[in-house]
């Protein structure tokens, strides 16, 4: 597949910024060529644009070569990113899956570009036949959401598979959630798919939704028009240091996974038993979709309790749903007291 031929002419022929640091990132002594202030704070330097370190660190747990990552401010900057480079506003579109992550679509409509959607089945599976029957060559980006917000479902594999066989544009795979799944990374896939982009965060089961660092693992073809349009500094230092110290310390984030895990087990067990509980959802994520009878009343008299709980009974296919992200055995324990004790 010729991915330069998806991207739109003018991020072609764009004349990247050539900032101070991508002009000069060898040894020296003294740099007066940023116009920082060069009097030492430990952060009054620019940061390095490219992240090599940070990257060297996650090539090695996820087994994708340095050159095959990019990083974003938050998976979000790569969905935006993504748009950019593929979709010329008012020509072309992408196409979600819904019910889905919610950025895709706002994404798109802040770039002026159209959406296609194509929901998923009433098992919440991808329907194959659909999307293909929709593809149409201004269709660029494909949104797969896998494990999929809100339902929480894997996507079936085999589908996966059969949809970069024939899709024309760029899929993306989103795997926010890969960290609390059965399955593993599509990351695997991405030798035989110039036009497959993975995305992780380091959002939810690292623990760092507040420093905004999203992934996206992806063919050098692809990861060289991420570095041509992306914002010179996109990765502040702090954030660059933060994440190297939680990677370097996996097995915390692998504690934290089989805690939760285990916790999700006992809401899945806990709320099956409540009265006003219809019916749970599986689920491969660190939150569960609960079918309760009166959703918003639950819902309002959760909030009385002062428990927050996510209201997608507005959803497709998700009628009836509240949204509940796994706490601490603690905020569990009172999720479930609470509940039971609603007349
Ligand atoms: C939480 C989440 C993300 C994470 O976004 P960040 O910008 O990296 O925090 C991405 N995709 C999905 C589907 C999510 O639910």
């Amino acid at each position: 597949m010729n991915i330069d031929a998806l991207v739109r002419p003018n991020i072609r022929s764009l004349k990247p910024y050539a900032s101070a640091r991508s002009e000069f990132s060898g040894i020296a002594e003294v740099f007066l060529d940023a116009n920082e202030n060069p009097f030492e704070t430990g952060l009054n330097r620019y940061p390095d644009p490219f992240q090599k370190e940070l990257k060297i660190k996650i090539s090695a747990l996820k087994s994708v070569d340095p050159g095959c990552i990019f990083l974003g401010n938050g998976s979000d900057e790569v969905i935006d990113l993504l748009i950019r480079i593929f979709c010329e506003p008012k020509e072309d579109s992408i196409m979600i899956l819904p019910p889905t992550y919610g950025m895709y679509k706002v994404s798109a409509d802040i770039a002026n570009i159209g959406v296609v959607q194509i929901p998923l089945t009433r098992s919440s599976q991808l329907d194959t036949k659909a999307i293909q029957e929709a593809v149409h060559p201004q269709t660029k980006i494909l949104f797969i959401c896998h494990p999929n917000n809100p339902t929480g479902n894997n996507m079936d594999l085999e589908a996966i598979e059969s949809i970069l066989a024939f899709f024309p544009g760029i899929v993306v795979i989103d795997e926010a959630y890969i960290d609390f799944s059965s399955i593993p990374s599509c990351t695997t896939l991405l030798s035989n798919y110039p036009n497959l982009v993975v995305m992780q965060t380091l959002s939810k089961a690292w623990g760092l939704a507040g420093i905004r660092l999203g992934m996206a693992f992806a063919s050098k073809q692809i990861i060289h028009y991420f570095n041509k349009v992306k914002p010179p500094y996109n990765i502040n230092i702090l954030t660059q240091q933060k994440a190297l110290e939680a990677l370097n310390n996996k097995v915390q984030k692998e504690k934290w996974v089989a805690q939760l895990l285990e916790e999700r087990a006992f809401l899945d067990r806990n709320l099956q038993k409540l009265e006003v509980v219809r019916k749970v959802r599986k689920t491969d994520t660190n939150f569960i979709l609960v079918e309760v009878d009166h959703p918003r009343k639950i819902y309002d008299y959760l909030i009385l309790q002062k428990v927050i709980v996510r209201d997608r009974s507005k959803v497709l296919n998700c009628e009836g749903c509240l949204r509940i992200t796994v706490g601490t055995p603690e905020e569990n324990r009172r999720l479930i007291s609470v509940l039971s004790e609603y007349r």
